[in-house]
């Protein structure tokens, strides 16, 4: 028998987890319109993602074991505690990629304290032992999956989004989508 299992019988359990940050209800409920027409255009064709799940990801973290969730929460507690600034910024443009199929809202400005709040997210997860993609930092709100573009909506106008906190984030994979739920949330100041 492995040693792993003499010591834990139900053996290392893996949970897909990214940190992110999720709209407010109003800011949601413009940037889902944005999805509604999206879908009622039926320009691309794809799936529209849920109204709940729009999020914009920091740090992407895949399978880790359950086991290691707490030592994800002391990154985030450590980088809480050092005093990261909240954030403004403006979505702006509306894209597709070609590469995997995905429509996208995206600012056209980053914030400097976005850019640090992930960049210090990666160097805490990685100096903790997690293993990080480090290619360069896109950020995104997925809108549509599986779509086939050949004409994109215009943005009607421009969407602020506040950002006051992040997440840590599990995703399950269901026949229905991802499912997310929020296994941890720290504020900004
Ligand atoms: P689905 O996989 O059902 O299409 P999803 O991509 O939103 O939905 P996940 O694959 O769990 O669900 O991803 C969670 C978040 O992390 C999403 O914002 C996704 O874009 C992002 N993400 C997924 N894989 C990576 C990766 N390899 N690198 C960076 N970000 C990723
Ligand atoms: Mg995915």
């Amino acid at each position: 028998m492995p040693i792993a299992e003499e010591i834990n019988p139900i053996g290392p359990r893996p949970v897909r987890v990214f940190f992110a940050i999720w709209p407010d209800p109003e800011t949601q409920k413009r940037l889902g319109s944005v999805v509604e027409q999206l879908r009622l255009d039926a320009l691309c064709g794809g799936r529209t993602t849920k109204l709940q799940n729009i999020h914009l990801t920091l740090v992407f973290l895949g399978d880790v074991d359950a086991g290691r969730l707490p030592a994800l929460s002391q990154v985030a507690d450590g980088i809480r505690n050092s005093g990261m600034s909240a954030f403004d910024f403006t979505i702006e443009e509306i894209g597709y990629w070609k590469h995997n199929h995905i429509v996208y809202l995206a600012p056209r400005e980053l914030p400097a304290e976005l850019i640090q709040l992930v960049s210090i997210l990666e160097d805490g997860v990685s100096n903790a032992g997690f293993s990080v993609e480090r290619r360069p930092y896109a950020p995104h709100i997925t809108l549509m999956r599986n779509a086939l573009c050949r004409n994109l909506p215009e943005l009607p106008a421009p969407i602020a989004w506040q950002a006051r906190e992040w997440l840590l984030v599990k995703s399950e994979q269901t026949s229905g989508g991802s499912v997310y739920a929020p296994v941890g949330r720290w504020s900004l100041e």
